[in-house]
Formats: structure tokens, C-alpha cells, sequence
């Protein structure tokens, strides 16, 4: 199955056995990836399910529902304070790929960017994307940016950490255990830091403050690290 193309799909796209193919997906198909008529692929919905798939023209027909593994036991939602440029583009393809669930892009105190509408479309693309590429069942949701304290207060998961560059904090890699929590919430800061105020909120809101090591990371870098961290300790 390793060499097939695959393409994700909207659920309201299937009708029976068939899936409805948009005009982009035909082309797509056809045009950029040169499958013929009886060519086989793979469509997946985003949420867990993939299917062995023939193309027929403007539609494809289901040949079989197909079981994928590449999910992490564990549910990992990164909340990351929008760096600047760019930067955020980076971290979404990249923690896709390593497997994060959700990414809660935040605003905090010392945040430079400030996103347009637009922006959200463009990262659920990329997220679409990457999890296409790294063969994953699930393309993480992606939220509206919100202010760093409404973030705060909106995740009711037990395990909490928020990274923090400076300070005596125990390292992620030594504080993270995955035998009980099936979800995990990870706040990295933005170029300027956390303030001191934002730190002291994350604590009272159940945040453990933690490093990722003795050198300062990039804004963009830290949030790879910390999942790959948590990944490298639940995957074997
Ligand atoms: N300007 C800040 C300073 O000098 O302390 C550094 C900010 S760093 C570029 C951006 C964010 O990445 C930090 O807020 C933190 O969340 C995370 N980060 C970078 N290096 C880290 C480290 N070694 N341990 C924990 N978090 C780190």
C-alpha cells in the first residue's frame, strides 16, 4: 500500500460504495499525479478513516476500508504563541508530522504577529497536507488564535506543561510519564518569552513549567523538540 497516492476527502463526498470527486481532486489525480481510469489510491477523511480507492473519472469506487496505525497513544495538543513571519507554517508541518492532535495558536503579552482571517484556512491546508505525506490517520484540528489566558482556562486535561527557556525547571523528557493520561497539553512561548505574569497564570491554571534543555530554542524549534520528546517516550 506503501506506493499508492493518497488524497483526503469531506465525508459529505461519499455516496455509497463511490466517492464524489471535486473538480480540484479530479485534477488533481489526473492532471498532477497522471493516474488513468482503474488507477487505485487512497482517500482518507482526516478523522480515522482510509479507504482503498479506483478512480472512474468523476468518481472513484471503494474497493476496501483499509486499517492504518500511525496515530501516538497518547492525544497531544500544543498551544503555541504565533511566532513571527512565517514561522507558524513551520511548526504546523512539522508537529503534523511528529503526530500532534490539535495546535491552539495563542496571542500572548509578547506576540508580533497578528494573523489574518486567511491564516487559519492556509494552516489547515498545511496540516492537511503533511498529514497526507506522513501517512497519518487523523489531520489535527487547528484552532482560531485566542488570547494566551482564554487558552488557559480552556483545556481540561490533567497533564500540563508549559516550556520555559530560562529558570530551574525539571526537563520535559525526565516530567513526562504516559502511563495514565491519555492527553497531555504543551505551551511554548513566543521570541520574547513568556512574562513572568503569564508564567505565574499558567501555574495557577495547572501548568508544570518545564526545559527543554540548556540552549535557547527558536520560537519555531521548541514546539518540534517538546513533541518529539513526548513521542520518542510513548512510541516504541
Ligand atoms: N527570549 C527568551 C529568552 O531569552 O529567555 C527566549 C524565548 S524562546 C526563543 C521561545 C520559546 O521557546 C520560549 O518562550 C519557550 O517556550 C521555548 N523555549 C526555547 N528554549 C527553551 C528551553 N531550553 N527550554 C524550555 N523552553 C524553551
Amino acid at each position: 500500500m506503501a506506493q499508492l497516492q493518497r488524497i483526503a476527502i469531506a465525508l459529505s463526498q461519499l455516496q455509497q460504495n463511490q466517492i464524489l470527486l471535486t473538480a480540484q481532486q479530479q485534477h488533481y489525480l489526473s492532471r498532477v499525479l497522471r493516474l488513468q481510469k482503474g488507477d487505485r489510491f487512497i482517500a482518507m477523511d482526516g478523522m480515522g478513516k482510509w479507504w482503498l480507492a479506483q478512480l472512474k473519472g468523476e468518481e472513484a469506487q471503494i474497493l476496501e476500508t483499509l486499517t492504518v496505525e500511525t496515530e501516538l497513544p497518547v492525544s497531544i495538543t500544543l498551544m503555541v504563541a504565533l511566532p513571527k513571519g512565517n514561522g507558524f507554517d513551520e511548526v504546523v508541518r512539522c508537529c503534523t508530522e511528529l503526530g500532534v492532535a490539535c495546535i491552539a495558536p495563542v496571542l500572548s503579552d509578547r506576540t508580533l504577529l497578528n494573523p489574518s482571517p486567511q491564516k487559519l484556512e492556509r494552516w489547515q491546508r498545511i496540516a492537511s497536507e503533511a498529514a497526507e505525506q506522513s501517512e497519518r490517520s487523523f489531520v489535527p484540528t487547528i484552532l482560531e488564535p485566542v488570547s494566551f489566558d482564554a487558552a488557559l482556562s480552556s483545556f481540561a486535561t490533567q497533564q500540563k506543561y508549559i516550556c520555559e527557556a530560562r529558570g530551574n525547571y525539571p526537563h520535559l523528557k525526565i516530567l513526562y510519564h504516559n502511563q495514565r493520561e491519555m492527553s497531555i497539553v504543551i505551551a511554548t512561548g513566543p521570541e520574547g518569552g513568556w512574562t513572568e505574569n503569564e508564567i505565574d497564570n499558567a501555574i495557577k491554571a495547572g501548568f508544570q513549567p518545564v526545559s527543554l534543555g540548556r540552549r535557547i530554542l527558536r520560537a519555531v524549534t521548541a514546539p518540534i523538540v517538546a513533541l518529539s520528546l513526548i513521542s520518542a517516550a510513548c512510541e516504541v
